[in-house]
């Protein structure tokens, strides 16, 4: 592959670059799908047949990440050794070195943090000295200071080949040439570069690198290369059973190869996922990476140089995928921040992971941004976008400001926060319990959605919602729902108005008995089937929501109660359990809570007990689609029963669409025998072939309004408080749609569509 061909699959296939412009390379890159497949597949092998039989069953694999590390970097098999981390290649290289007391270690200024502290604790523990080398004009180690060094016994040279804190890259042919002229061994730190830039070993002593930056492989990989003749000088500190065997008596030998570095236990699946990333390097060529990522990155240094109040700040003999810049106006935290809410990622890097590089040139932090070939320039503009905008004047006040502040991370709170951040504004939202917990109501597996309801006025709505899912699926590039067909019943002779919408059709109890054979009703049934209805995946739309606000910058507080809240001319100031909290917005959306943040809605909201318990079945596929699909029967003298197939088809979820008063103040309580048997009971008269036991069980709450309806929108008197008490027990499903009607409002954009649901209309 010539010139600066990537295929442009590479973005595609790379998951995590649907999420956010992912311009952070240098700290962790996106793997690939292969990589990630790779990985996942091995850890299920491990769980089906055992860990040792999975590695037996893998070894020639495993074999193979030598041989391609090795090609890599133009080396033999025999010269790697794996590691969980450059830092214990690093330690592991150079606590086998017979140093003594004296010996002088001559470091480059831009070696890595935790090779400096490992540096100064050999210091202490073994007397070593450790000079560093002073730089040339251009940034890299100046060369004759280092050759004059040399003119004097030295232990080791250790440079960086790019180090965390710039673009620079060091001349390292020149050092392993001034290195192997004076017979001293050179470790090189190729965390940085493996990947990016060519490397041979040829006159190198020992390199480490990382599995996890340019390499786009698992966190949790690296490796140590160590050439032969230094092997034999070196004598690993932890020999374990993976590098030595035990003769007889205390005679050990040890491994041959750079193995006897390793030990025994590791990782295999992130091992495996490593072999996979080294193949699609070596598979696209280092050379070609490192043009289009140079490319890339050099495009982005061009626009942050005419950009007014940018300062780049990469020395001169800096290139490659990584650019770094401050913004004179604000401290690099601030503004990786502000980037970060624009859905573009990269790092500050502080005076504390490269001393020796940042205080000599008077930085305290840098900006980095790292490309890899799942960019684009749609990434660099974006970034560049984002940067230019002004950073809100800080509101000097007693409180911490942002532009929203959203309290709830139920289904509604999460999507409005998302979609809050999606469109620029900074988020903070606050949740009073941890992620996951079970004292709301959008907790459990599984949710129904459908498009019949009772009244036309939701119709609207409705498309939305199923629009709002189709988006968020894509966001998550998951699928959030499976439409089943649904089938509403209740007694033929009612004559109020039912359930009804576009596409649903009414059907009698035999034609009903058709469509879902795991569905029993009597004659004296009749039904609405709505073919659009299905079945959402709620644990993984919450997940998803979660990431897709996190990846888009959203400050996600939880266990942070909100005790109150004030409104003034300026914005709303929200008072915490931790302190004080300012923003221009406040949306409300703390479901059984919201009566005791909004006063002029608690008595139109009565929150109570829901229980469902999920049973299991002889024959799973009678109570899974399309047997069986989302459903409720009106049963005379009981109230509404509801249920739906789980989404894996091993149970089936039912529940009463009613229950007692609830204290949302008090602990949820578990589901009581006698609750299960009454929905146990029901279950045996209309889902026969839900058979088995109850195989889960779990209470929830709804918060009930008049009609069943919804408060969402601003609050009388208050246009910038916002609330969305939207549940009555059929509110998941407008979570996406509500989230992203709220941030419309909350940035100020008219959306009559909702004026049904405004918070005034509830009374
Ligand atoms: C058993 C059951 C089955 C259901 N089935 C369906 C279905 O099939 N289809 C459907 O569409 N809908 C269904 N629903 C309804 C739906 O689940 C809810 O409408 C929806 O989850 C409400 O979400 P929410 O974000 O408004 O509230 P919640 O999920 O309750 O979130 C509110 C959050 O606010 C936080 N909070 C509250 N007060 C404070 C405070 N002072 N400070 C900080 N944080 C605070 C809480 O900790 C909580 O996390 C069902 C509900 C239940 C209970």
């Amino acid at each position: 592959m010539g010139s600066n061909f990537v295929p442009l699959t590479s973005r595609d296939a790379t998951p995590g670059a649907r999420y956010a412009r992912h311009l952070n390379a240098a700290g962790a890159a996106l793997p690939s799908e292969t990589v990630l497949g790779t990985v996942i597949e091995h850890l299920r092998l491990e769980a089906r047949i055992g860990g040792y039989e999975a590695a037996e069953a893998a070894r020639e694999r495993s074999e193979r990440v030598y041989e391609l590390a090795a090609r890599l970097i133009g080396a033999e098999a025999e010269d790697i050794a794996l590691t969980e981390s450059a830092t214990v290649a690093w330690h592991r290289a150079i606590d086998a070195m017979p140093l003594r007391p004296g010996d002088r270690i001559l470091a480059a200024a831009s070696s890595y943090v935790s090779s400096a502290l490992h540096l100064f604790e050999l210091r202490r523990s073994r007397g070593i000295e450790v000079e560093v080398l002073p730089c040339a004009a251009d940034g890299t180690v100046d060369l004759s200071f280092l050759a004059e060094a040399l003119r004097r016994p030295a232990a080791l040279v250790t440079v960086a080949h790019v180090p965390t804190s710039s673009a620079l890259i060091e001349p390292v042919a020149e050092i392993a040439a001034l290195a192997g002229a004076a017979r001293v061994p050179l470790l090189l730190d190729a965390t940085q570069s493996l990947g990016q830039l060519p490397l041979d070993v040829a006159g190198i002593d020992l390199v480490v690198g990382t599995g996890r930056k340019f390499l786009r492989g698992p966190r949790g990989t690296g490796l140590l290369y160590v050439s032969p003749r230094m092997r034999e000088r070196l004598h690993p500190p932890h020999p374990d059973v993976r590098g030595a065997t035990w003769q007889s008596g205390d005679a050990v030998e040890l491994a041959a190869g750079a193995r006897r570095f390793e030990t025994w236990e590791n990782a295999h699946a992130l091992r495996l996922g490593l072999g996979a990333a080294l193949q699609e390097t070596l598979t696209l060529g280092v050379d070609t990476i490192g043009r289009y990522t140079a490319g890339l990155a050099g495009r982005l240094r061009a626009a942050l140089g005419e950009m007014p109040g940018v300062r780049l700040t990469d020395p001169p003999a800096g290139g490659g995928a990584i650019v770094t810049f401050v913004r004179d106006d604000e401290k690099p935290a601030e503004t990786v921040r502000r980037l970060r809410a624009a859905g573009v990622h990269l790092v500050a890097v502080p005076a504390h992971h490269g001393r020796w590089d940042l205080e000599r040139r008077g930085l305290d932090a840098v900006v980095r941004a790292s490309v890899h070939v799942y960019n684009d320039d749609s990434d660099v503009d974006a970034l560049v976008t984002a940067l230019g905008r002004r950073s809100a004047p800080a509101f000097v006040s007693s409180a911490a400001r942002t532009d929203v502040i959203v309290v709830g991370a139920g289904v509604h709170g999460s999507s409005t926060a998302w979609q809050l951040a999606q469109r620029g504004a900074s988020v903070v939202q606050l949740d009073r319990f941890p992620d996951g917990h079970t004292e709301g109501s959008s907790h459990g597996h599984i949710r129904m959605i459908r498009r019949a309801y009772p009244n036309p006025i939701w119709d609207d709505l409705v498309d939305r919602a199923y629009l709002a899912w189709a988006e968020l699926s894509a966001a998550a590039g998951e699928r959030l729902l499976i439409t089943t067909g649904g089938l509403y019943a209740r007694p033929a002779v009612s004559t109020t108005p039912g359930l009804r919408g576009p596409g649903c059709i009414p059907v009698d109890a035999a034609r009903a008995a058709e469509i879902f054979p795991g569905l029993r009703l009597g004659d004296e049934f009749g039904a609405i089937y709505d073919p659009a209805a299905g079945v959402l995946d709620a644990a993984a739309a919450m997940r998803s929501l979660r990431e897709l606000g996190l990846a888009h910058g959203v400050d996600r507080r939880t266990g942070c109660r909100v005790e109150g809240w004030s409104a003034d001319g300026e914005g709303v100031t929200v008072r915490t359990a931790d302190g004080l909290l300012r923003a221009d917005r406040l949306v409300i959306t703390a479901g059984p809570w919201t009566g005791a943040l909004v006063p002029e809605l608690a008595d139109l909201l009565r929150v109570v007990r829901i229980v469902n318990i999920h049973i299991g079945a002889s024959d799973p596929a009678a109570v899974s689609a399309p047997a069986l699909g989302p459903f409720s029967v009106e049963v005379p003298g009981v109230g509404l029963l509801y249920g739906l197939p789980a989404f894996d088809g091993s149970a089936v979820k039912i529940g009463l669409d009613h229950g007692p008063a609830d204290d949302p103040e008090r602990p949820q309580t578990p589901v009581t025998a006698a609750e299960a048997a009454t929905l146990l009971g029901l279950a045996r008269r209309f889902l026969p072939a839900a058979n088995g036991d109850v195989v889960d069980s779990v209470a929830c709450r709804y918060t009930m309004a008049p009609r069943n309806r919804f408060a969402v929108g601003a609050l009388a008197g208050t246009p910038q408080v916002l609330v969305a008490a939207a549940c009555s027990g059929h509110g998941f499903k407008f979570g996406p749609a509500i989230g992203a009607g709220l941030a419309d409002l909350a940035l100020g954009k008219q959306r009559p569509d909702l004026d049904f649901l405004s918070p005034g209309e509830l009374g």
